[in-house]
């Protein structure tokens, strides 16, 4: 299965994510875990990362695919993949379209939880609480929800003109949500 997992900031993406490529054993390639552990290393690609992710901003396009083609490259990634947080522009949604046929791995699945846009504020300032993520504070979550919109909205719509856009209502428990993805990945 080769999975991508679409969803705004809040959609409980990151957790539902996780649970999913358990359940599949394909690996859970979260662009932002990735963005994080590198500013947390201080490599190369934290150091170009940091201001962005700080602010909620997205990181320039083609840092990300440069990213994600190398993690997709790797051994684990030929039975499968899920692609948390990736692609979030038109330009990586097409980049990774260009990427697919290169190593002749199509997409299987594009799912996208659904979450009313009132819910997703509270949800991140109550994770802001719990796990501290810098950029979970009221001021950069307006700016994350406002690129959202902006930037990564487009992407669904990119997918549902293609018709591989499969949507789930996020609003529920954990189990819930999960269940609702599991039957929406058996469908195709
Ligand atoms: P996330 O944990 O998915 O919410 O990502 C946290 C932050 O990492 C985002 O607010 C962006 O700054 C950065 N990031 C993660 N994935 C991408 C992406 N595909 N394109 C650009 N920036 C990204």
């Amino acid at each position: 299965m080769r999975i991508v997992l679409l969803g705004p900031p809040g959609a409980g993406k990151g957790t539902q994510a996780a649970r999913i490529a358990q359940r599949f054993r394909i690996p859970h390639i979260s662009t932002g875990d990735m963005m994080r552990a590198a500013i947390q290393s201080g490599s190369d690609l934290g150091r170009k990362a940091k201001a962005f992710v700080e602010a909620g901003k997205l990181v320039p396009d083609e840092v990300l695919i440069d990213v994600v083609r190398e993690r997709l490259g790797r051994g684990d990634c030929a039975s499968g993949f899920l692609l948390d947080g990736f692609p979030r522009t038109r330009a990586q949604a097409e980049a990774l379209d260009r990427l697919s046929s290169e190593i002749g791995c199509a997409l299987s699945h594009v799912v996208e939880i659904r979450v009313a846009a009132d819910l997703l504020k509270d949800r991140l300032l109550k994770r802001g609480q719990i796990e501290g993520r810098a950029d979970d504070t009221a001021e950069v979550i307006e700016k994350r929800l406002m690129v959202y919109e902006e930037q990564t909205r487009p992407v669904s719509s990119f997918y549902a003109g293609k018709g591989t856009l499969v949507q789930v209502d996020g609003v529920g428990t954990v189990d819930e949500v999960e269940e609702r993805l599991v039957k929406a990945l058996k469908k195709r």
